[in-house]
């Protein structure tokens, strides 16, 4: 693939099926750099296609998936991992020769069962998982720098074609993320103990909160800055979307969730032993690692670099739909 030149778009038609956070982001992305002539999306709710229209965000919006897929070298799913199987009847056959049909859902075994159907002889089928985000959700959230400093993990099936394979690294490279090409079955356990377990974590110990009495809801909030409001940001996550997850990587999730209790019951062993020396070895251990995040820059959502350039290049109607929420 031949280095990118700024306003030689590395696509001629890119749809994206499923336009909110995720979807709304690779918009105004590829928009901004101008990596494909012409953007086409299309969104399950006509309240989702107005808006978008409103927001500007592509050049067109298609009323079905089947719409959206026509005449594109590339698609991108950006749906919640459930509504796969539907898409992927509505766009199976549609798909031009030679296109490259991609996604951006969290696990990527379901992907290759629900989506691969879609993907006739003669499509490149390269699912995909940009590991960036926020809590929010829909249109309005997304912003043009969510991927700067990113990864974006690739999962092609063994014998994807290999030039395909590199366009759509060139793609997320373009977009400001580092890529990485990794089998589907590992992503799911990296994730699971990256990214699946740590929110269910939060949405159990926020859950666990709600349902104590003799700490009342009005103590629970004012007294968050404790470590709790940390927890609240990650547990405000898409209800939709992370159902989906725990579902779709159900064994990666289950298998990592079992050592965190095993290590859990461990910790609290050493807290009814009064085992000092256990739990600063733990909390020394866990410093590290944090610190590494901090130098891999991946501790601020988004990176330090992008946040004053992502602030300036909110459009006033973006700010105001964000000040609504
Ligand atoms: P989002 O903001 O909630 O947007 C979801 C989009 O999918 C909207 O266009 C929505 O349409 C559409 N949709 C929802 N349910 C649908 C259904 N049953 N059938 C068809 N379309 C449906 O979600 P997102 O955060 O962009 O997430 C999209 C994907 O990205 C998910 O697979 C998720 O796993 C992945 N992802 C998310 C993050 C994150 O932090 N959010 C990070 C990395 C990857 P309407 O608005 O018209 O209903």
């Amino acid at each position: 693939v031949k280095p990118l030149r700024k306003g030689r778009p590395l696509f001629d038609r890119l749809a994206l099926i499923g336009i909110g956070l995720i979807g709304s982001s690779i918009a105004r992305a590829v928009k901004a750099k101008g990596l494909a002539r012409t953007v086409v999306c299309t969104s399950r709710s006509r309240t989702t296609r107005e808006r978008v229209r409103a927001l500007r965000l592509v050049d067109a919006v298609a009323p079905t998936p089947a719409k959206a897929v026509e005449r594109a070298d590339l698609v991108i799913v950006c749906v919640p991992l459930g509504a796969y199987g539907d898409i992927a009847r509505a766009i199976a056959g549609k798909l031009k020769r030679g296109a490259i049909l991609s996604d951006v859902g969290s696990c990527k075994q379901s992907v290759l069962r629900d989506l691969k159907p879609a993907a006739r002889p003669g499509v490149h089928f390269i699912p995909a998982h940009p590991v960036a985000g926020t809590e929010h959700s829909g249109p309005d959230a997304g912003f043009a720098e969510l991927f700067e400093g990113r990864w974006c993990i690739l999962t092609p099936p063994k014998g994807t074609d290999r030039r395909a394979v590199n366009k759509l690294k060139a793609f997320w490279r373009a977009l400001g993320g580092h890529v990485e090409v990794m089998d589907a079955r590992h992503h799911d356990l990296v994730l699971a103990i990256t990214s699946h377990v740590p929110h269910l974590i939060a949405y159990n110990i926020v859950g666990t909160a709600d349902e104590l009495r003799a700490v009342t809801k009005s103590e629970v909030v004012k007294y968050a800055a404790g470590g709790f409001r940390d927890f609240t940001r990650i547990a405000a996550s898409d209800p939709v979307m992370w159902r989906d997850i725990f579902l779709n990587n159900r064994d990666a999730v289950l298998e990592m969730l079992g050592r965190f209790v095993e290590d859990l019951t461990a910790v609290q062993r050493a807290i009814r032993w009064r085992d000092g020396p256990m739990l600063f070895d733990l909390f020394t251990r866990t410093r590290a690692i944090r610190r590494a995040v901090i130098a891999a820059g991946q501790a601020d959502n988004p990176p330090p670099a992008t946040k004053a350039r992502t602030a300036k290049s909110r459009t006033g109607q973006d700010k105001a739909a964000r000040l609504a929420r």
